[in-house]
């Protein structure tokens, strides 16, 4: 078969960057303006209160930064603490790693607890340091809400008890670029100091923006810090933004395309949202299930509804996998990262997606499979996302 260019839309069914809707992309398709002009105001002012309903904060500061997730992570950690600051942090995957990493060149001295890949935030051990530390000398407790490399969402309500429980005045940091707009995300609720999120997932656009927010706690800290920072100060953006622009040129057709996406969230209503998320999850496990194959996430209750990490037999290598599925259907699988390369392959199931779509993205993945000689029942994935899909449909007819 020719490999020219194939016909159809590429399957995207990476953790990230999701697919755009129809809508966005043509809502970015525009001429660029003045970004300092009398009517600016009108796209960006209504973006932050917005966002804040995403987030869930009523209390908390919207930010939207020119930045991918990193540089969010970044933003959170230099607005707020200092060189030398202790912070404690669960390793437990290529993204809460890759966090820790950014602290540590920071400056800043990370308590690191080890959790096994496929497991997430683990609340006791948090609250034992914390207990531990007499001398309130932790300032911060990062978690990943929702560990995209190996497929596990934490219980973030539960890292707030633990804080709590040990009465300890550590600040709350919460990565949630492959949660928020696709999990109930509750800020105010969970008493989280900094979200940080990104726009290339749930949020159903190009990498660009970090989209962001900080408790009042969060911000009065960074009033007495000592780190370094200048694109990303905090302060710059609050007094620019109080009136409608930013400190520096901002991406427009972002800004664009963020107004349509948050417009297409709210059509469809955020609790709907995160059940589409949890109904689509259900039949991707389901499809895991039926291959006679396990995921990433050790127990049921680690499963994200965002993304699952299929890990391939023994003696096989999952990298074919993704590599058939690109090259022979079109199809774009998530890759393993780090210590999962070559055991895990993922399918993202967050962003713009129904069902027909993931039934597609399961039998290519049964396809890349069975080619690469792992021992599946052909469409007994299918089948059981079908079951699923058809027991309780997204279109209540
Ligand atoms: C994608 C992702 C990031 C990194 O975001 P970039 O936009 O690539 O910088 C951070 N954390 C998690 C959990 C992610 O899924």
């Amino acid at each position: 078969m020719s490999n020219s260019r194939i016909p159809g839309r590429n399957f995207l069914f990476v953790p990230g960057p999701t697919n755009l809707p129809d809508r966005v992309q043509r809502a970015m398709m525009v001429a660029s303006e003045d970004h300092r002009s009398p009517t600016f105001p009108d796209l960006v002012k209504p973006l932050f209160p917005q966002l804040k309903k995403v987030f869930e904060t009523d209390a908390g500061h919207a930010f939207i930064f020119p930045a991918s997730g990193t540089g969010g992570w970044e933003a959170a950690i230099t607005n707020t603490l200092s060189p030398g600051d202790k912070v404690l942090a669960q390793r437990f995957g290529q993204f809460s790693h890759l966090w820790i990493d950014l602290c540590g060149r920071l400056g800043l001295e990370v308590i690191k607890q080890e959790c096994p890949w496929g497991t997430g935030n683990d609340p006791e051990k948090i609250e034992e340091a914390l207990r531990a530390d007499k001398n309130h000398e932790i300032k911060a407790v990062l978690a990943t809400h929702n560990e995209t490399a190996t497929g596990v969402t934490s219980d973030i309500g539960a890292v707030r008890k633990a804080i709590d429980n040990a009465k300890h005045p550590a600040l709350l940091f919460v990565d949630g670029v492959s949660s928020v707009a696709s999990l109930p995300f509750h800020m105010d609720k969970w008493g989280v100091d900094v979200i940080v999120s990104g726009s290339q997932k749930g949020f159903m656009l190009p990498a660009g923006l970090a989209l962001m927010a900080a408790s009042p706690k969060a911000i009065e800290a960074g009033k007495k810090n000592s780190s370094r920072r200048a694109y990303f100060e905090f302060q710059d953006m609050i007094k620019n933004n109080e009136t409608g622009y930013f400190p520096y040129t901002p991406s427009i057709p972002l800004l664009h395309g963020l107004k349509e996406a948050l417009a297409i969230l709210f059509e469809e209503g955020l609790d709907q949202v995160y059940k589409r998320h949890h109904h689509l999850a259900e039949g991707v496990r389901a499809a895991v299930g039926a291959w006679g194959l396990k995921p990433c996430a050790k127990e049921a209750k680690w499963n994200s509804d965002t993304v699952t990490a299929i890990v391939v037999p023994e003696g096989y290598d999952a990298a074919k996998v993704i590599s058939t599925a690109y090259k022979r259907y079109n199809l774009a699988l998530g890759a393993g990262l780090s210590e999962v390369a070559g055991k895990v392959f993922r399918i993202g199931h967050l962003g713009d997606l129904n069902e027909l779509m993931l039934l597609g993205a399961i039998a290519g993945a049964e396809m890349a499979m069975l080619d690469n000689g792992i021992k599946i029942q052909p469409g007994s994935g299918v089948a059981a996302a079908q079951a699923v899909y058809r027991a309780d449909p997204l279109l209540k007819a």
